[in-house]
């Protein structure tokens, strides 16, 4: 078999989709069929990437077809508008509809956000209903068809051409986002909003661009329906059709960029070929084909609860491995840390109430540069608190937090992590199904600038290639060059732990907090670890370490901060803490 890569593929089936009705011989009523897979198509494609990617799941996509099919129905038939003239009209109408509906749901969370969906996406029809200038319950006729060049696109065979290069445009668009800066931070949100926010990401504004830009690929859709049936009316925009294609995205695979084309054509083939071979054995087929049609797609997601995309794609030819990367580029000299001692972190009477409980209680204590500082004391005793507060991620109920001379304790986790400071988190907080590598690199979201829109051009390619490198770099450092291309889901937990060093280092920090980094590793694992801190603190980074093993903390530690429920009960260098009887009761006893 011969060995395609990914794009090659990818253009070949372009080609073949849109050359089709030269094919002589195919009957016109298979165009009909492929046309309204398309459509569909840009609708659950759209929901791929909201849905199935984002994690956000939306019944009420048919509302934004409506939007975008009566925008057109509407200023072609009453204002005379040519048809071309409406398309941006349509995509502005859904775009804006979705932004100010987006604005509210997007922020709802666990069942609240498909709630909120099924509410307007059944206000949205009927209110498309209600207008007695928009034909109310009749909708709209005669509505012209496109033209290219003199011609009326009137035929299925005719049309198919644009609804299929609007399909592909959706897939490349998609393709390149989730390829990108962005697409990362959409499945990092989807893991973990908290650790999205403490790498700069803003959860609301990614969330509400995929929204509107699903919903836009919806309006697209209903756009060229309009012009496709030339008729419309509310029905076709109802709650029913939003469930279809949820239905369509999740059946074809909602993670899979080819998902919700594969879906789109599963589910009306299948419901083509019911039609046809139902009135052969049943005098009642309608009713039947709705029960087969249900047990169908139940079966489907039983076998393949991924959807169908990921079993058609086994069988396409073995692709060509990636090119290798260039080699490594140095990461870059810690610039100014070095000179002078200077403090990097203060924490001035720090505290954190939980209802009754002080987790934090009135915590005082600094980190220069070029140190590491260990933070230690038993199970509860705050550490973890601690570390949430001063990067953001936690409101503090009392006190105050300096960062590098800057007051930060009621800055957002973005502006935080954007004044130089980064992070790991003590239960990781990684994309199992993302390589390392993208993992890592999601760490230098903050060093690139390309939006959305750039990555869906591929203009952002130089900044990504550099951003790449980074996180190669970084990821090299820690030792995780072995399994750099390996998904995270599949590594030992200790070796996860290193990818969050390597995803912290790659925003370049001065202040680094590590929440039990040698937490799972081997002997020889934390050797490396501790060399790496060392040369970080050799390079003037400030590290606040909160680890259990004593070893290491000893050993690596320039002075130590002990905390008990809350408390400080001890604070100094390594030999005075291993001698404290506070602290030999608190917690080293405890170990002994
Ligand atoms: P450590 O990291 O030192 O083990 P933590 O900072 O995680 O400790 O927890 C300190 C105390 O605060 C514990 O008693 C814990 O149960 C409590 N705590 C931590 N987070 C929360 C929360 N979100 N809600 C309520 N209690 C919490
Ligand atoms: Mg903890």
């Amino acid at each position: 078999m011969t060995r395609m890569s990914n794009s090659t593929l990818s253009i070949v089936a372009a080609a073949v989709i849109l050359l089709l009705p030269l094919v002589p011989g195919v009957p016109a009523y298979l165009f009909d069929l492929f046309d309204n897979i398309g459509l569909a198509a840009l609708v659950a494609t759209g929901l791929v990437l909201l849905t199935g990617v984002g994690r956000l799941t939306s019944f009420g996509q048919a509302a934004f077809c409506g939007i975008g099919a009566y925008a057109t129905g509407l200023l072609t038939t009453k204002f005379g508008w040519s048809p071309w003239a409406t398309l941006p009209m349509a995509l502005v109408a859904s775009g804006l509809v979705s932004f100010v509906l987006g604005a509210f749901t997007v922020r709802l969370s666990g069942h609240f956000l498909p709630l909120g969906t099924i509410a307007w996406g059944m206000s949205l029809a009927l209110l498309l209903g209600s207008f007695a200038f928009a034909g109310a319950h009749s909708g709209i006729g005669a509505i012209p068809p496109l033209r290219i060049g003199g011609l009326a696109l009137l035929q299925p065979n005719q049309i198919y051409g644009v609804i299929w290069a609007c399909v592909l445009l959706a897939v490349g668009l998609c393709h390149n986002l989730l390829q990108s800066r962005f697409g990362r931070s959409v499945r990092l949100l989807r893991q973990s909003a908290m650790a999205a926010a403490a790498f700069g990401i803003h959860p609301a504004r990614v969330k509400l661009f995929i929204f509107v830009f699903a919903a836009m690929l919806a309006g697209l859709s209903g756009w060229l329906f309009a012009h496709d049936q030339r008729a419309i009316n509310p029905t076709s925009f109802g709650i029913d059709a939003g469930i279809r294609y949820l239905f369509m995205a999740v059946v074809g695979g909602g993670g899979y960029i080819w998902g919700g084309v594969a879906g789109a054509a599963c589910v009306l083939i299948l419901k083509d070929v019911l039609e046809q071979v139902l009135p052969l054995v049943s005098a009642n087929p309608t009713q039947i084909e709705e029960i087969c049609f249900g047990i169908i797609l139940v079966a489907i997601l039983q076998m393949a609860p991924e959807g169908l995309w990921p079993l058609l794609a086994r069988l396409r030819p073995a692709p060509r491995p990636e090119a290798t990367a260039p080699a490594p580029m140095p990461p870059p000299a810690a610039p100014t840390r070095k000179e002078a001692s200077m403090e990097m972190l203060r924490l001035v009477g720090l505290g954190r109430k939980f209802g009754g409980l002080n987790a934090v209680d009135n915590v005082g204590f600094a980190v220069r540069n070029g140190e590491i500082v260990g933070l230690i004391g038993p199970n509860g005793a705050g550490k973890s608190t601690t570390f949430n507060m001063i990067s953001g991620a936690l409101e503090p109920s009392a006190g105050e937090i300096w960062l590098k001379g800057q007051r930060i304790d009621h800055r957002t986790p973005q502006a935080i992590a954007g004044l130089g400071l980064a992070r790991t988190f003590q239960h990781v907080k990684l994309v199992p199904d993302m390589s390392v590598l993208e993992n890592v690199a999601l760490g230098g979201h903050l060093t690139g600038r390309a939006g959305p829109l750039h990555a869906m051009a591929r203009l952002e390619r130089s900044e990504e290639r550099a951003l790449m490198a980074q996180a190669r770099a970084q990821t090299l450092r820690v030792g995780l060059g072995g399994v750099i291309d390996r998904p995270v889901g599949t590594l030992a937990l200790g070796q996860q732990r290193l990818v969050e060093v390597a995803r912290a280092l790659c925003n370049n920090p001065d202040v680094l907090l590590l929440d039990e980094p040698a937490a799972g590793l081997r002997h020889f694992e934390k050797q490396a670890l501790a060399a790496l801190l060392r040369e970080l603190r050799a390079e003037g980074r400030a590290i606040l370490l909160v680890e259990h093993d004593m070893g290491f903390v000893m050993e690596l530690t320039d002075h130590i901060i002990v905390l008990e429920f809350g408390r400080k009960i001890a604070e100094g260098a390594p030999d005075v803490i291993r001698t404290s009887k506070d602290v030999i009761r608190a917690y080293l006893g405890a170990e002994a």
